[in-house]
């Protein structure tokens, strides 16, 4: 995963990343509930910093989000 990101960032690829929306987030804390790796992605979309090296971009966050605060988006 790091090798392809690496990978992907020397050749300019475009990236899939998670992209949140602070303002949409109510707090309810299903998106950490529901994260497969555990991780506390509410706390992420307070800080507005979704890169965690354990976040294999699954979407499982994305999907239970009720306030669509979380989104994939491709980064170049
Ligand atoms: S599921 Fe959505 S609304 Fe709820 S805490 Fe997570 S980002 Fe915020
Ligand atoms: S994409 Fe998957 S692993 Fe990454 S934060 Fe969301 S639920 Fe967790």
């Amino acid at each position: 995963m790091i090798i392809g990101t690496k990978l992907s960032q020397l050749l300019k690829l475009p990236r899939l990343q998670l992209k949140p929306t602070k303002e949409n987030c109510n707090g309810c804390n299903l998106c950490s509930h529901k994260c497969v790796m555990s991780l506390d992605v509410k706390e992420m979309v307070k800080r507005e910093n979704m890169r965690n090296a354990e976040c294999i971009l699954c979407g499982e966050c994305v999907d239970a989000c009720p306030k669509k605060a979380i989104k994939y988006s491709f980064k170049s």
